[in-house]
């Protein structure tokens, strides 16, 4: 994380808070996420230099860049296109090569680069994608805030060995609803 210039994530507004502990508007509703978040759930990914990574909600692309630091290969779906393209033109900037974004709906996950060692998810449904299980490798491991607009959400992590789906519920979060026009699919 100590590689990752947060305050090129952010606004010029807001740059002098960019190493505090919280979150940061980037526009659209949406916020750059806490940096304690970000290592939580990247630890949770448990990722090696070889690692295939899929993350929902690429936002201002600063989990993006932090993922790109550890792992082989990122791929990141973002569904307002403004924030798309400038994390696209951002992390280009920064030199990152193992990063592939897509414009759309992350509900589906990207499944042309499935199956995936690890998924990250920074939006938060009200349950765990079908879609999502399905693109995880075996032995992968996902984490993601569940939880219904208004109500309580909850840091889940899914494991998969092989046919076994194993769901944990690790703590209270608060992230911005996973939205879209998906069809829900529940796991
Ligand atoms: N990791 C990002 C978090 C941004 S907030 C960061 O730290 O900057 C979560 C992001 O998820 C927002 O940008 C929002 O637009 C996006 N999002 C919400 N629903 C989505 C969906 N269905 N598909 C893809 N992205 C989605």
């Amino acid at each position: 994380m100590d590689r990752v210039p947060r305050h090129l994530f952010v606004d010029a507004r807001h740059q002098a808070q960019a190493y505090n502990d919280h979150p940061l508007p980037i526009g659209y509703g949406q916020t750059i996420s806490q940096p304690y978040m970000v290592a939580v759930m990247t630890e949770l990914l448990q990722l090696d230099p070889q690692a295939r990574v899929l993350e929902i909600g690429t936002g201002s692309g600063f989990q993006t860049a932090v993922l790109a630091e550890l792992a082989g290969q990122v791929f990141s779906v973002e569904q307002v296109l403004a924030l798309h393209e400038v994390a696209r033109e951002r992390l280009a900037g920064l030199g990152y090569r193992n990063v592939e974004l897509r414009y759309g709906d992350g509900y589906h996950g990207w499944p042309e680069h499935a199956p995936y060692d690890a998924i990250i998810v920074t939006c938060a449904p009200d349950h765990v994608p079908a879609p999502l299980v399905e693109q995880l490798a075996n032995e992968g491991r996902m984490v993601l805030p569940v939880g219904a607009v208004g109500r309580e959400q909850r840091l889940v992590l899914v494991t998969r060995r092989g046919e076994h789906i194993q769901q944990r519920d690790l703590m209270a979060v608060a992230f911005v609803p996973l939205t879209g026009g998906h069809e829900q699919i529940p796991y």
